[in-house]
């Protein structure tokens, strides 16, 4: 899952990346509110967090221009004010949630969650694959019962095919989801992190749930052949 975070106050922005990453998510920064509106419009993004008082264009504009563009990603907006006005007018130009500042990460935590699972891909906190199970929230996985240790990368990749088993991912889609913009585009450490996933999940039992489908991408699915 790739967030965009829209903060000026470097200390908010560094606190939110560092929390965000460490919970295996892809985070990009920016300061103001016209580079977030051009990201946000640029890549494709599970998520926006918004601050509101930004330099140049305040984070209600970035919303506004952001939603007349059609785009549907949820946005979460972080607001030092507490008045209920600002709140409703947020929702009303269609932010997901909002949080006021200062607050706890682990209340962020939660209101990612709850936008996750009522997003358009399937969100739930428990994905089943044949025997291999995979817990969202606590971040572990097992196969046939036993529990596979997982770094954060490779639960986070294992976790977006699972989300997706079924449907071919591509090496440029996985790397735009997992990593953030100063990945280096060679989507090779792609193979690597699938190569290790699989030595954990695939390679110990005979049916395998990982497919490399050639010259395109990966698939995870159970097939019955
Ligand atoms: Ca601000």
């Amino acid at each position: 899952m790739r967030i965009l975070v829209v903060e000026d106050e470097i200390k908010t922005a560094r606190y939110l990346k560092r929390g965000l990453t460490e919970n295996g998510f892809a985070v990009d920064i920016v300061h103001n509110g016209r580079d977030g509106l051009s990201m946000a419009l640029g890549i494709d993004y599970d998520l926006l967090i918004l601050d509101i008082m930004l330099p140049g264009m305040d984070g209600w504009a970035v919303l506004t221009e952001f939603r007349k563009e059609k785009k549907q990603t949820p946005v979460i907006f972080l607001t030092a004010r507490d008045r209920v006005d600002d709140r409703v007018k947020g929702l009303h130009l269609g932010a997901d949630d909002y949080l006021i500042k200062p607050f706890a990460f682990s209340e962020l935590l939660a209101r990612i969650h709850v936008i996750r699972r009522r997003g358009p891909v399937q969100q739930q906190d428990r994905i089943v694959i044949a025997d291999l199970k995979i817990d969202l929230l606590s971040h572990r996985a097992t196969r046939a019962g036993e529990a596979v240790e997982l770094t954060q990368k490779e639960f986070s990749l294992l976790s977006l095919l699972a989300q997706r088993s079924g449907q071919v991912l591509s090496r440029t889609m996985i790397a735009e989801h997992i990593w953030d913009i100063n990945f280096d585009s060679n989507t090779h450490v792609v193979d690597v992190v699938i190569r290790r996933i699989r030595a954990k999940i695939d390679d110990p039992f005979p049916v395998k749930l990982i497919h490399t489908i050639r010259g395109v991408g990966y698939v995870l699915e159970q097939r019955n052949d």
